[in-house]
């Protein structure tokens, strides 16, 4: 292995499943095993290989969910109708079984607790994977930290969804938010909206990114990911807004991505 651990990390790596969680019905978490794990920063993500039995590859890359406080490594996938490896990833595999990984990948894309708030985070659709190992890094980092600590690093998260069985994370992020005053979550549903719905029903726009980012003078790390027609608009505007543009990162999922 080279000093940097260059060698360590691009090493392929055969990961056990060790669970299989229904995020939402097109989207699966899986919990796994991977010997050796050198450790990773939130926000990176690895490359996974399948090997079909003529020998045919495919790789993909896959954000981190989980923080770098996990022992487990979680991956959580979005299967694309017509896609040649998500549909895989998110119903064939089974507990117990195998699959190859390299990793962790990306160092742009990344925060940790030293890097500072307050912190702005916008997804689409599955760009909540690396924004939720963000905030599992923030919220197990602070765990035994006064409230002082979180009210520093205080964070905005606003995440566009179809509709609201397809919101990932939904159940954790209501609790995190609820637990946190310093967290505020904030949903658009582009689709369909539950009876009842009070909250935004349109894709992220410039009066939406007035109302719920925290405004330039803050100096908010933004970190946007998603489809990349939601990525691209997302930060021209902010850039509008008067935010630096070295404070936005952004990462796109997509060659044209889903509408969300
Ligand atoms: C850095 C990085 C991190 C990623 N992290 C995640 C993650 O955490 N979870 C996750 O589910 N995906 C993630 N992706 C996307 C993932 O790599 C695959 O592109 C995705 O799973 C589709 O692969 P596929 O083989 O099923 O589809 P393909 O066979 O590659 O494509 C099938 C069809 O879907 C279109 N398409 C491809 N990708 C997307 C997309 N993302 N959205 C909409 N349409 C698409 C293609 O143009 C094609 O028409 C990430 C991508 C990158 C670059």
């Amino acid at each position: 292995m080279s000093p940097d651990g260059t060698a360590s990390r691009i090493a392929w790596r055969l990961a056990t499943v060790i669970d299989v969680v229904l995020e939402t019905p097109r989207t699966r978490t899986l919990v796994l095993d991977v010997p050796g794990w050198p450790g990773h920063r939130a926000g990176q993500h690895v490359d996974v290989r399948l090997t079909a039995d003529d020998g045919y590859q495919a790789e993909r890359s896959y954000s981190i969910a989980s923080p770098p406080e996990d022992t487990r490594l979680s991956l959580t996938v979005e299967q694309l109708k017509d896609g040649e490896v998500s549909p895989y990833l998110s119903e064939a595999l089974h507990a117990g079984d195998t699959l190859e990984l390299r990793g962790p990948i990306g160092g742009y894309f990344v925060w940790d607790i030293p890097t500072g708030g307050p912190l702005l985070l916008v997804g689409g659709g599955s760009g909540i994977v690396p924004l939720m190992a963000m905030l599992r890094h923030r919220d197990a980092a602070l765990a035994s930290a006064g409230a002082g600590a979180r009210e520093k690093l205080p964070v905005r998260l606003l995440y566009s969804s179809r509709r609201w069985d397809e919101v990932i994370y939904r159940d954790e992020l209501t609790s995190l938010a609820e637990k946190d005053l310093t967290l505020q979550v904030t949903h658009t549903l582009t689709r369909e909206q539950p009876e009842g719905w009070a909250g935004f029903r349109r894709r992220i726009d410039r009066a939406m990114l007035e109302q719920v980012a925290w405004p330039a003078s803050e100096q908010p790390r933004v970190f946007i990911c998603g489809p990349t027609p939601l990525v691209e608009s997302v930060a021209s505007t902010l850039v509008e807004l008067g935010h630096q543009p070295a404070l936005v990162k952004t990462e796109r999922f997509g060659p044209t991505g889903g509408a969300v």
